[in-house]
């Protein structure tokens, strides 16, 4: 398969529409990014990079950060995060509180805000002692990524922290229902800080190659969960990873993704490679709308899916 130019096609044919949408200004350093952006990567699983655009410029990864949670929560805990956070669809905006109330404070999916706020609690209880959960799972994405160089923008982080009133709220409502078992405050400053990591596209789409490689590493062997784990990750990223667009992405891309109001998206073909495609702005579900496009794009030429 030659990705280089599968990825040079889709960079061309999608010029037109980039900046389409509106970039999340409810964060506000994020309404700061300048649409007109676009980049594409893929690293396949012997680490081959095959990029156009700007793949190598940082971005705030967002809610993507969610899926480096959960993967690192899932290998500290196992099955039992289950018991406080559910596996299926929400249906519903990613911020959205409305199930809370009726699912007594348990989250639908860890790839929503409130599963996501579980997810971090949980992370909270695990690396107490090691320089707190923010450090540990920079640590754990500069692993995957190999790159020591990744951090957070901290600039971004106090700019969500100090807007968010909806996560307080979904934190504090769960607390209320015993699924939370830290500081409101302290769940959402670790929060907000790894949604504020910054990576490339070039970091991401090679962070999730383990995901593609049945749960380990594939240039240093290191298993990071086995392979059933990966396999069930995979399965809420094509299941919820999207937010309640999750149904519509599987039916025009069908790979397990996840995307983030940074304007990213991450993506894998299992046994192949990870995908990140980046562009500013966003259709009204929270995805990139240029790169939801791309995506839909690149697996139509490649014939690649996962059906
Ligand atoms: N940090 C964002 C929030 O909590 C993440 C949301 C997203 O990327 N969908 O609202």
């Amino acid at each position: 398969m030659d990705y280089q130019s599968i990825l040079d096609r889709v960079h061309a044919a999608v010029k037109p529409i980039i900046g389409t949408g509106s970039v999340a200004s409810y964060i506000p350093e994020l309404a700061k990014v300048a649409a007109n952006q676009f980049g594409i990567a893929m690293v396949d699983l012997n680490g081959n990079v095959y990029q156009a655009g700007a793949a190598d410029t940082p971005f705030s990864i967002q809610s993507i950060s969610k899926l480096f949670a959960l993967t690192l929560a899932f290998h500290q805990e196992g099955d039992s995060i289950w018991s406080r956070v559910g596996r299926e669809p929400s249906g519903t905006p990613f911020n959205s509180l409305v199930q809370l109330e009726q699912e007594r404070g348990k989250p639908r999916n860890p790839f929503i805000n409130a599963g996501a706020l579980v997810v971090t609690d949980m992370l909270l209880t695990h690396y107490a002692s090691e320089g707190g959960a923010g450090n540990a799972l920079i640590k754990f994405i500069r692993k995957l990524a190999n790159n020591d160089d990744i951090s957070y923008d901290r600039a971004v982080a106090a700019s969500e922290q100090g807007t968010s009133h909806r996560n307080a709220a979904m934190a504090n409502f769960m607390k209320s229902f015993g699924n939370l078992n830290h500081n409101v405050n302290d769940v959402i400053e670790t929060y907000c800080r790894n949604c504020a990591i910054e990576m490339s596209c070039v970091d991401l789409a090679r962070a999730v190659t383990f995901l593609a490689n049945h749960g380990a590493v594939p240039w240093s062997d290191e298993k990071i969960l086995d392979a059933s784990s990966a396999k069930r990750i995979n399965a809420l990223m094509l299941t919820c990873g999207t937010y309640d667009a999750a149904g519509d992405f599987a039916f025009r891309v069908g790979l397990p993704a996840k995307s983030g109001v940074g304007d990213g998206i991450v993506a894998l073909i299992p046994g192949e490679c990870g995908i990140c495609v980046w562009s500013p702005a966003l259709e009204e579900s929270g995805n990139s709308y240029a790169g939801s496009v791309a995506l839909e794009m690149l697996t139509s030429i490649s014939g690649r899916s996962v059906f």
